[in-house]
């Protein structure tokens, strides 16, 4: 079973990273809860805070020499925004991810443009590369001031994201489905659902506590099927 590997720029706050791990954890422990029983199951995906890593035996400024590195090629100088797609491949071209396939997710402290070449100009919470990374930015959270809400919206966005990440809601599935944009969405009460803003995720993540649900059930058995059957994708 691919484990989930999780890394964070720099900048990104202790009590951000750990909102970020401990929601991963939650959600796997909450989907593989009979599996757990046994407790060294091969059956529950691992996993693997990394953080702010570096390779000592790599020198600083080579390539892949730890987390900053991916995030200087990335970033553009006069937006000062990293540029999403450029981050997402360079985690794809990892040379360890040959070895060792695994799902990345990485939280950026500064703003993510998904489109550079078309819209410089707008930015984005999160983007994935579905099978392989998801980039997140705690950059717009920060925007909303009370410090329990801006963890709310954190969660919300991470298990967005790792949605994506496994293609939750599943190729093929019709019910509750929106494919109108460019990923699919779901359109339960539901972390699947599409936000457009951080106001919109926080309003989702308000209702969404509120029911007592992360994913709707639909979205739920998908992203357990996905986690358990990715190790026989080759992505
Ligand atoms: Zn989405
Ligand atoms: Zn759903």
């Amino acid at each position: 079973m691919k484990p989930i590997a999780i890394m964070w720029s720099e900048g990104v706050a202790e009590e951000e990273a750990v909102q970020a791990v401990f929601t991963v954890h939650q959600i796997v422990g909450a989907l593989f809860r009979v599996e757990r029983r046994n407790q060294f199951s091969p059956l529950v995906p691992a996993v693997r805070p990394f953080g702010t890593w570096v390779i000592p035996s790599v020198p600083r400024g080579a390539a892949y020499w730890g987390t900053q590195w991916y995030v200087e090629r990335s970033l553009d100088p006069e937006l000062n925004r990293v540029r999403g797609p450029d981050f997402l491949r360079l985690v794809q071209l990892e040379p360890w991810q040959i070895h060792d396939p695994h799902f990345d997710l990485a939280l950026l402290d500064y703003e993510i443009i998904a489109d550079p070449d078309d819209a410089p100009e707008e930015t984005t919470l999160g983007l994935t590369l579905p099978g392989v990374a998801a980039v997140i930015s705690v950059a717009p959270l920060r925007e909303i001031p009370d410090r329990e809400d801006r963890l709310l919206a954190l969660r919300r966005l991470v298990a967005h994201h790792l949605g994506h990440l496994v293609r939750v809601p599943r190729p093929g599935r019709t019910e509750h489905v929106d494919l109108s944009g460019p990923e699919p969405h779901c359109t339960a009460v539901c972390a699947m659902r599409h936000a457009n803003d951080v106001y919109e995720l926080l309003r989702y993540a308000r209702e969404e506590r509120e029911a007592g649900v992360t994913y709707c059930r639909a979205c739920a058995r998908d992203l357990k099927i996905q986690l358990a059957s990715a190790q026989f994708s080759l992505n």
